[in-house]
């Protein structure tokens, strides 16, 4: 599938190419990057276990990236690509950077705060700004390599806890094991 050079769609290629940095360490696969004029001026994905910092969400790094790019805290003319919804910590960031625009790739219904759960983008009159924001720019496929990612981990822990012994040989889950 080839995308028009420019389009959102081809902007979301480049921030799944950061979520697939993420997917090589092990990460949530989450990329983003930040678009000025037509340019991506900055990239970010997912480094939360690699750095050890629950902060380090791809939003976080890619608006940090902008801000050195362009010597400006204001990513104004700004447009953010991310794989998927913001989280109300990189929603709350987004507002006070003030780019133009945010493009997301799936809705996240539970944690999102660009309209999934709550929305901080468009409704917070205290910090005042408010962006544009279109969302499920290639949203499913963004949705699958996530969805790909989560079902790996779990095959991958129930493996691991097989090999140790932990599983209950009864269907029982964690039957009658009280924590400690
Ligand atoms: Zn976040």
């Amino acid at each position: 599938m080839m995308e028009m050079p420019g389009s959102d769609e081809w902007f979301m290629r480049q921030a799944m190419k950061e979520a697939r940095k993420a997917l090589a360490r092990g990460e949530v696969p989450i990329g983003a990057v930040v678009v000025r004029d037509g340019h991506v001026i900055a990239r970010g994905w997912n480094q939360v276990e690699t750095l050890k910092d629950a902060t380090a969400h791809a939003e976080m790094i890619a608006l940090t990236a902008a801000q050195e790019a362009l010597g400006d805290w204001r990513l104004e003319g700004c447009t953010l690509y991310v794989t998927k919804e913001p989280c109300p910590m990189c929603a709350g960031a987004i507002v006070h950077c003030r780019p133009d625009r945010v493009v997301f790739g799936c809705p996240d219904a539970k944690t999102g705060a660009a309209g999934g759960w709550i929305n901080l983008l468009d409704s917070n009159p205290p910090l005042n700004h408010r962006c544009e924001v279109q969302s499920g720019v290639l949203g499913e496929e963004c949705l699958y390599h996530l969805q790909q990612f989560f079902r790996e981990a779990r095959l991958l822990a129930r493996e691991k806890r097989k090999q140790a012994g932990e599983l209950p040989s009864s269907p029982q889950e964690d039957g009658g094991k009280a924590p400690e």
